[in-house]
């Protein structure tokens, strides 16, 4: 196979450890001589792939004992449904930071329970910056603050974790999670899909704090229940099996590569590099504050867009994939997650530059 580099916003690029481990186990997984695609959820060999998979999570990004560890099914998506569903409690309300794309449909997905407060909004300028925590409108009736600590299509990531007094802190980490080094404590509850920097789609991750759990509305089915759900271990009824094996060794390897904060080193570098590429072209450009860039997705555009079609079809040759920017806002986007290298962030800004001089 040729060498490739694929930048998707996710599904996307995992460490090939990973998949020759999975490929190598795929038959016989640890002498069991089954798959773990064949093994019943409830058996001995399956129990100890969650155990290892929960228990792991807990060491990387430090989870407290107060807060517990769910594996879920329908993505990401489903939460933005499903939390106020399950933590406005006796309270009527939510407050929302709308900072893009993913910011509104959490939003969408919550006015159907409750009165959403948008307490700060960065629209007005085509969500490419951060509103000022100065400006927010914080309601202290709220049940809880949302807010998308990274927006993969606009590529503006928070850089710290916003102070919102006591109002519990909700967030949809979907696309950083594991990309760097944050306080669990902080938060009321930390959601991700597990298709960018976890594995491969199929299961979505709730962290939640103990006290946000046992509010559930009643109509709501025991399936999407986090207390109901918390009791059973995320296995109510069968979970995403091979998917939280593959979540597992994704997390494995992160482990050897020495966890969360050698990973956000890494990140650190690869954007700074990227950034500094784009900043320095007469053809491309970031329309994102400084401040506010995203280490893990980089829109840029091209000054003529008439090159678009030339710049994708040439990368595609040369094996730089899924670098076509989201619908909604044109352009490119190179996502560049845990798994892609620091060779593949430096192979495609030589590739950038080559395509510059060339056009
Ligand atoms: N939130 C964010 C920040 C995302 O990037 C995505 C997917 N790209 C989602 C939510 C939706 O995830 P899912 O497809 O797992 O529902």
């Amino acid at each position: 196979m040729t060498k490739v580099y694929n930048f998707s916003a996710g599904p996307s690029m995992l460490p090939q450890a990973v998949l020759k481990q999975a490929q190598a186990e795929m038959l016989d997984w640890q002498g069991s001589g089954m798959s773990v695609m064949e093994m019943s959820h409830r058996g001995a060999e399956f129990m100890s792939i969650a155990k290892t998979l929960h228990d792991d999570l807990r060491e990387l990004m430090a989870v407290p004992d107060n807060y517990q560890i769910l594996f879920l099914q329908g993505g990401a998506t489903a939460q933005f449904s499903f939390i106020p569903a399950n933590i406005l409690g006796d309270k009527h309300k939510a407050c929302y930071i709308n900072t893009g794309a993913w910011s509104e449909k959490a939003i969408k997905g919550a006015k159907s329970y409750c009165d959403v407060v948008v307490s700060a909004t960065s629209e007005a300028n085509n969500f490419t910056s951060i509103p000022e925590r100065s400006t927010w409108n914080i309601d202290e009736q709220a049940a809880y603050l949302h807010y998308t600590p990274n927006e993969t299509i606009h590529g503006v990531e928070f850089q710290d974790i916003p102070d919102v007094g006591d109002l519990p802190l909700v967030a949809d980490m979907s696309s950083n999670i594991l990309s760097r080094h944050i306080d669990v404590s902080k938060f009321g509850l930390i959601y991700a899909g597990t298709q960018k920097n976890m594995g491969p789609a199929g299961a979505a991750v709730v962290i939640v704090r103990d006290d946000l759990i046992g509010k559930a509305q009643k109509s709501l089915p025991d399936i999407f229940n986090y207390e109901k759900q918390a009791k059973q271990e995320s296995m109510l009824n069968t979970p995403a099996t091979y998917t939280w094996y593959l979540v597992g060794l994704v997390l494995q390897w992160l482990k050897a590569q020495g966890g969360v904060a050698a990973i956000e080193q890494i990140n650190q570098r690869k954007a700074k590099s990227l950034y500094a590429a784009i900043d320095q072209s007469a053809l491309y450009s970031n329309p994102v504050a400084v401040a506010d860039r995203s280490r893990m997705n980089v829109p840029f555009i091209l000054s003529d867009d008439t090159l678009d079609k030339a710049f994708l079809s040439t990368a595609k040759e040369q094996g730089f994939l899924a670098l076509k920017g989201h619908r909604s806002v044109g352009g490119m986007r190179a996502s560049i997650y845990n798994a892609m290298p620091e060779s593949g962030v430096e192979a495609l800004i030589q590739f950038m530059a080559e395509f510059e001089r060339t056009h």
